[in-house]
């Protein structure tokens, strides 16, 4: 596909019905008549992508910087996924998990072959990965580690985001995912993210778990000091605490490696997988450890109807293939250092500061050229999907698919609106 400006704006039919008006304009307001506002969508309706491009109902393109929050690392309309997945359309998409289907074995060998664990539990959602670690960290406590009944705690990170479920969002601190949604799960300690030492003083002889992401994307790519996932593995480990990193939205070779706790060498007790896994086709999540962790869960104490589906764990293994080969990694970490240099150099041009970890950045805004909000409505008129976080702070996270030519010409917008060029 090319990236020209020119033809990114191109529409098929002129952008307009007979009355010159385009015809997202309908599309945008059934769906903002028919939908709980839980979103503030930018008033694109796209209908149609490929690779790093998505095109709408009016035939115009843009380049998508978000990849589906990193749930398209691998692009829109991937080949090798989409033909796993037709291929097991026609075969078999459904059993439950009350009998065993073809695929299910494969996938948990693969991913736990990745993840260099033993144990496998597949779920969909990402949330749902989130509330499968909790359980497991909790029985884990009970039945090993011998906490007394109903008395685990669960450390956590200032600024988290692990999903949208009561329990989750009752130990986030950002108003608006809490606010409004309690009363809420006992049982979770909160420290500030990236102090080692606050996150060891919490620890008391019911802490089973530490969750936290090894790099808050939600909270705006948010990257931890140096030597920080090392210390939260070393005094987990002293503590007989177990580590649950969150890899949902960092994990899958979006930061350049396959684990973002890989940047420190760093090895988790619980991989919390999600996001990308379903390579953008179907949600496929799953938490991976030992059987010294997993091996708690017996049958009937947790469960999911679509989890572990067919159709899912075609995909993922698929998707885990493709992990396998780096080539993923590598090209994130190649055009990291693009993104990297090229972010650099609008720090004090319209930029406050930016952090980059492979193909993934939170740039800060300076507020003297608009909000977050304001930058991605002038990245759409340019042609580039992009989205805000807190305000003022935007993530960039395009698929890893992405041209180095695209790249580019994404990044000349954003220069282009920030600098007012
Ligand atoms: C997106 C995300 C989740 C929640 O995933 P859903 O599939 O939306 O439920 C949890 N943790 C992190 C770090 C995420 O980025």
């Amino acid at each position: 596909m090319t990236s020209t400006i020119d033809e990114g704006r191109t529409t098929a039919d002129g952008t307009a019905d007979g009355n010159g008006v385009p015809r997202s304009q309908a599309f945008f307001q059934q769906a903002q008549e028919r939908t709980a506002h839980n979103y503030h969508p930018l008033p694109v309706v796209v209908s149609h992508a490929e690779g790093a491009w998505m095109t709408d109902v009016d035939g115009t393109r843009f380049l998508d910087m978000l990849a589906g929050y990193s749930a398209l690392n691998f692009g829109h309309g991937h080949p090798e996924l989409l033909a796993t997945a037709h291929a097991q359309l026609d075969q078999l998409t459904l059993t439950s998990r009350a009998f065993v289907h073809d695929r299910f074995g494969e996938f948990c060998a693969a991913l736990g072959d990745l993840c260099g664990k033993e144990l496998v539990l597949p779920m969909n959602t990402g949330a749902e990965a989130v509330e499968t670690a909790i359980k497991v960290s909790r029985k884990w406590g009970y039945d090993v580690k011998g906490v007394e009944v109903d008395r685990a705690e669960i450390i956590v990170a200032t600024g988290n985001f692990h999903g949208r479920t009561t329990t989750v969002v009752g130990f986030s601190d950002d108003p608006d995912a809490r606010d409004g949604f309690g009363p809420f799960s006992p049982g979770f300690t909160s420290v500030p993210y990236g102090d080692a030492a606050a996150l060891e003083a919490a620890i008391t002889p019911n802490t089973v778990a530490v969750l936290i992401e090894p790099i808050q994307g939600e909270g705006g790519v948010v990257i931890p000091p140096a030597g920080y996932l090392r210390e939260v593995r070393e005094i987990t480990t002293r503590h007989n605490v177990l580590f649950a990193a969150d890899e949902i939205q960092a994990g899958l070779g979006r930061t350049g490696r396959t684990f973002a706790c890989d940047h420190e060498d760093v090895v988790p007790d619980l991989y919390v997988l999600g996001k990308a896994l379903g390579g953008g086709i179907v949600p496929v999540s799953a938490v991976v450890a030992d059987r010294s962790v997993l091996g708690v869960l017996h049958p009937g104490q947790h469960g999911s109807t679509f989890g572990g589906n067919a159709l899912a764990c075609a995909v993922g293994t698929k998707v885990v293939e493709m992990l396998a080969s780096g080539e993923p990694q590598e090209r994130s970490q190649r055009l990291g250092l693009v993104l990297r240099d090229r972010l650099e150099s609008l720090v004090g041009r319209g930029v406050l500061a930016v952090r980059v970890r492979g193909l993934w950045a939170g740039v800060d805004i300076d507020p003297t050229v608009g909000t977050g909000r304001a930058v991605c409505e002038a990245l759409l008129a340019r042609g580039v999907l992009a989205k805000d976080t807190h305000g003022s702070t935007i993530r960039l996270a395009p698929p890893l698919v992405v041209s180095e030519e695209d790249l580019h010409w994404g990044l000349d917008q954003l220069e282009a609106v920030v600098t007012g060029g």
